[in-house]
């Protein structure tokens, strides 16, 4: 790979595990090798939220192993331990309570209240600027789906949920989801906490990626509340990037957007096919790859208006937004500029760049173990490629076991 910046690198492994002892990076190299074995892990895959359900004991093996890698604990006190020791290497942290497939009214004022409860908790902490959040942890998913269809414009950004094609029960369920977002973003703001709303399947986007525009709008006037998540693996993204950002600088507030490639690929081909209409996925890894550094790009270019945040474990794109920044002249330390990896992979990435005095922060989920499944369940997909991301992490975690000569 060629490295687009001239002083970082990504290949100092020192810096990159220094976090681990040398017990827990046997336990990574294990864990890793174990999920090159694509057999293993389709295995587990649909084996393990079943057992899960059926209140098999399996709790205590997924805890030591997947759950450790990958999640910062069960409760907010656990993750705390993760936390501050990420903070002692400069390393911020997005805390993301994991809510996933949980339906009814009851589940989501729940979720809503954990979501404030983590939003005054990281308020008082050094490193934890943000929060996630996602629309389905409170609103109905079938509801999202009918607003999503009602759109027109699937292109670019409407600014506008159709409820006119609810019932009146459903429109009334509405404004509780409206409420519960004003809630929470409210909360957010006043603790000086940014919050992260995730991006979900196509065919739920819409109405999130309106009502995400509203928050902006109300809340993003002098700094940066809430962010939008925008997937470039979808070929429409770019064009809907650039249209949110016209929409920001139009009515005058900080568009917050936080880009990733997207990690719901197989799923929107698949029902894509099922169901008869063009994939909205990008046709080649080469045209996600393009569009995900033309939006970091257009970012950069406007990030007076544009809090951005890179969200991705590629080393390429992540490098060319630093050598993007150097080229402009920005500082490091700019207040719209925001890197992440998710918790247990890439540590490279993030702590070099913490070494070199960006901010970069890792996505930390927590919650309990049944709740988590969703979430460790597409870790252990997304590293079973050996091509992609598992041959990366098990190349670092060998190679820093050679220079401990462990
Ligand atoms: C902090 C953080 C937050 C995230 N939040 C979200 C979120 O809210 N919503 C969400 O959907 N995802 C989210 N992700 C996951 C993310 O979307 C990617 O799945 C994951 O990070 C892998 O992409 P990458 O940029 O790291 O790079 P790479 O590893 O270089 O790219 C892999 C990605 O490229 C794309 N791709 C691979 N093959 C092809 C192909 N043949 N054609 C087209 N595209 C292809 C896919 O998106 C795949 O995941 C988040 C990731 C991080 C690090």
């Amino acid at each position: 790979m060629d490295n687009p910046h001239p002083v970082i690198s990504f290949d100092n492994t020192e810096y990159a595990f220094a976090y681990k002892t040398d017990q827990e990076l046997k336990k990574a190299n294990f864990l890793f090798s174990s999920m090159g074995n694509q057999l293993l892990v389709n295995l587990g895959t649909r084996f393990t939220p079943w057992a899960i359900k059926a209140g098999l004991p399996i709790k205590g093996l997924i805890r030591n192993t997947i759950f450790k890698q990958f999640v910062g604990g069960e409760t907010l006190d656990e993750t705390v331990r993760v936390a501050n020791k990420l903070e002692q290497f400069g390393v911020d942290v997005i805390l993301d309570y994991g809510v996933e497939g949980k339906e009814g009214e009851d589940n989501f004022d729940h979720a809503t209240e954990e979501f404030i409860r983590v939003i005054n908790f990281a308020g008082t902490q050094h490193n934890i600027p943000f929060m996630s959040i996602k629309v389905t942890g409170f609103a109905r998913f079938a509801l999202l789906e009918k607003l999503d269809a009602a759109a027109t414009d699937k292109s670019g950004y409407e600014g506008t949920v159709h409820t006119e094609v609810l019932t009146e029960t459903e429109k009334a369920e509405w404004q509780r989801v409206v409420a519960r977002m004003h809630k929470i973003i409210s909360a957010a703001a006043a603790k000086n906490v940014g919050v992260l709303v995730d991006a979900e399947e196509t065919w739920v986007q819409d109405p999130v990626d309106a009502l995400t525009m509203q928050m902006m709008e109300l809340y993003n006037l002098d700094k940066v509340v809430v962010y939008n998540t925008i997937q470039l693996y979808r070929h429409d993204r770019l064009a809907f990037l650039k249209d949110s950002y016209r929409q920001a600088e139009a009515r005058r507030f900080i568009l917050g957007a936080k880009l990733v490639r997207g990690a719901y690929m197989e799923k929107e081909r698949r029902r894509a096919e099922e169901q008869n209409y063009p994939s909205p996925i990008q046709p080649s890894k080469e045209a996600s790859d393009r569009d995900y550094n033309a939006g970091v790009e257009f970012c950069i270019e406007h990030l007076d208006r544009i809090g951005l945040i890179v969200a991705s474990h590629n080393e390429q794109s992540s490098l060319q937004a630093v050598a993007l920044l150097d080229k402009k002249g920005l500082p490091h330390d700019h207040k719209h500029i925001h890197f992440s990896q998710l918790y247990g992979m890439s540590d490279n990435i993030t702590f070099n760049l913490a070494k070199a005095g960006l901010s970069v922060s890792k996505y930390l989920p927590f919650g309990p173990i049944h709740d988590v499944i969703p979430y460790l369940m597409r870790r252990a997909q997304e590293n079973s490629s050996v091509s992609g991301q598992t041959g990366r992490e098990l190349g670092l975690i060998k190679k820093e076991m050679q220079r401990r000569k462990i």
